[in-house]
């Protein structure tokens, strides 16, 4: 008997599924059309929110449907219907509410907790946008995992323990494709690697006969259906009704009546698509598949004979063409014996199931998308963790300063593979101040990266000296209400002034500092000597000013003074230089550096 229930939730771009552990087997849940799986489609209407198969029927004619929002999951965009604007999750939220709620009913109780999956190359933001949308729906997201390893799990649960395999999972769905190479040994799964194309998928294939019907309804019946919405609706559902009859026949007929009216009455579509046709049209996109493959293996430092197992995942993969390549190019039989629509929800819900402790020994490891690192001087990256990098995991690394006295370091994340920081992904910044002021590459700032296991980062920055610590966390812990992470986000921004303030006091104090030593310096000076009393003393009394505002804490007004007797030095400064028959160019420079 089962501790407590986790749902086991696949949120994909084009379908989405829900499945639980039942007596120790998956249990692929039913919505209430009867339907294993569900379209991840939303649509309002006289506002009733529609979910499922009857809102992706409406996806061409009805302007408030939306599909596909897994694509902008962790991006700011909103989605305008209804009247109203809704962020990414709030539209995910709907559907993972509608899962929920029908999944109660197949079991017959309240259900709180969830497993969700993720793509392999999903962002923090967009791993946070997904656990929010769980949030919003009423559910506990206890964890999140990539889908290729969700995968990896529901195919590795039959194997005896005592075998290691190396799995190639190749995920062809709707939108997107995933390439990963996972190793499971004694029980324990590790992904090696990860590649792909988060722009490739089953409805690419769609399109290509909808291209193709297009060319042949105006070449036989002399009607354009492009600018004709509702033919457009069927044009693309008969679209996909083909492609999937084509991976079981070798030939489907299309069958569109009463497509529309024109001078000689209704025209009523008869076509037929060969196999060989659909193959011959689409060679581009197969060919697509080809390099994410390649790339993975070479990242995985492996060769195509340790592949022990080939898996193929999403429905897109029951093509057989898909089928033919992918045995083609690894040289092995693709193991089909789990359904490739369902199978990610079932790894899903056994990672519930790890975690309610109804399935023990099975430990899951999983790795980087990208590489994440911080931008050093010159707009450089420095790399911390590599791609394909095992998670959890913790790197740290020793930086300095750039400047001589530098009392404050920006701190710039930045994810992804190019050497230039503005190429790649920001995904947050912050500031350490407070660094005690030394000549500049003295200070050791460790910067360190958490990755805990559920992929969402913690990068914190300290001062070996001063012991001065700052960091960004990206909350993750799983009892988060909505409220929480409101909270979260709140309190980001409160701090985020209060720091910058804080800096700007402690930068003054640093520069005033600095301005109270030079002083210092050059009154005890050789040159000092050739100076009257009065000119002495009101050197002296600039400085006792300074002094007095630092112990005021009056920030402003030290800033303008400090303003002012820089803009003295400087004058005086060019004042000498005048002055002075040959200026030597290196001590003028040396004695910039200590200034500034
Ligand atoms: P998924 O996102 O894994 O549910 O995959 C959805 C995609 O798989 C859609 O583009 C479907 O049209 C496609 N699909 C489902 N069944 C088949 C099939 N038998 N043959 C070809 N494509 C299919």
């Amino acid at each position: 008997m089962a501790k407590e229930i986790i749902l086991g939730i696949d949120l994909g771009t084009t379908n989405s599924v829900v499945s639980i552990i039942e007596n120790n087997n998956p249990k692929v849940l039913e919505n209430p059309n009867g339907k294993r799986t569900t379209p991840s489609v939303v649509a309002f209407k006289n506002n009733e929110t529609i979910i499922g198969e009857n809102a992706k029927r409406q996806l061409e004619t009805n302007p408030d449907s939306i599909a596909s929002i897994k694509r902008l999951m962790g991006s700011a965009s909103t989605i305008k219907a209804n009247q109203k604007e809704y962020k990414p999750e709030e539209i995910s939220a709907m559907i993972l509410s509608y899962m929920k709620d029908y999944a109660e009913k197949k079991i017959g109780s309240p259900v709180k907790k969830a497993v969700i999956t993720v793509p392999a190359y999903f962002d923090n933001a967009q791993r946070e946008a997904t656990k929010n949308a769980g949030i919003i729906a009423g559910l506990d997201v206890v964890r999140i995992i990539n889908e290729p390893t969700a995968a990896a799990l529901a195919f590795g649960l039959d194997k005896s323990k005592d075998e290691n395999h190396r799995i190639l999972v190749f995920d062809l769905g709707g939108g997107t494709f995933d390439v990963s190479i996972l190793e499971m040994e004694n029980g324990t799964f590790e992904v090696l690697s990860t590649s792909g194309d988060n722009h490739l998928g089953g409805d690419d294939w769609d399109n290509k006969i909808v291209e193709w019907l297009i060319k042949e309804i105006n070449a036989k019946y002399d009607f354009n259906p492009r600018n004709d919405k509702m033919a457009m609706a069927r044009l693309k559902e008969e679209a996909e009704r083909a492609k999937i009859a084509l991976s079981e026949s070798m030939v489907a007929n299309i069958s569109l009546p009463f497509l529309a009216m024109n001078a000689n009455g209704p025209i009523n579509v008869e076509l037929e698509l060969k196999r060989s046709e659909f193959e011959a049209m689409t060679t581009d996109l197969l060919e697509r598949t080809k390099k994410p493959l390649m790339d993975a293996l070479e990242q995985a430092k492996l060769s195509w004979n340790d592949i022990t197992e080939v898996l193929l995942v999403g429905g897109s993969t029951r093509m057989p063409i898909v089928q033919e390549l992918v045995a083609k190019i690894t040289g092995k039989k693709p193991n089909k014996s789990i359904n490739p629509d369902e199978v990610v929800s079932v790894g899903a819900a056994i990672q519930g199931a790890i975690l309610a402790g109804d399935i023990q020994d099975v430990l899951l490891l999983d790795v980087t998308p990208l590489t994440l690192g911080i931008v050093v001087e010159g707009d450089i990256v420095a790399p911390l963790i590599p791609r394909n990098t095992t998670i959890p995991v913790t790197r740290s690394q020793i930086f300095s300063t750039a400047a001589d006295n530098q009392t404050s370091v920006s701190i710039v994340v930045t994810q992804g593979e190019r050497q230039m920081a503005h190429d790649n992904k920001f995904l947050g910044r912050f500031d350490l101040s407070g660094i005690a002021p030394a000549p500049r590459g003295v200070p050791q700032i460790e910067v360190s990266f958490s990755i805990d296991v559920n992929g969402i980062t913690k990068v914190t920055a300290k001062d070996k000296k001063t012991n001065q610590e700052q960091s960004i966390t990206i909350q993750n812990t799983s009892a988060l209400s909505k409220e929480d992470v409101e909270k979260m986000v709140q309190e980001a921004e409160l701090n985020r002034e209060a720091d910058k303030k804080k800096r700007r006091e402690v930068e003054l104090t640093v520069r005033a500092e600095q301005i109270i030593h030079q002083i210092d310096k050059s009154i005890e000076s050789d040159e000092a000597k050739k100076l009257d009393e009065s000119q002495l003393a009101s050197i002296k009394k600039e400085k006792e000013e300074i002094q007095k505002l630092i112990e005021d804490k009056n920030f402003d007004e030290l800033e303008k003074k400090i303003n002012e007797f820089e803009q003295k030095l400087a004058q005086a400064m060019e004042f000498m230089k005048n002055q002075q028959p040959t200026p030597n160019q290196d001590n003028q420079d040396s004695k910039d550096n200590e200034t500034n």
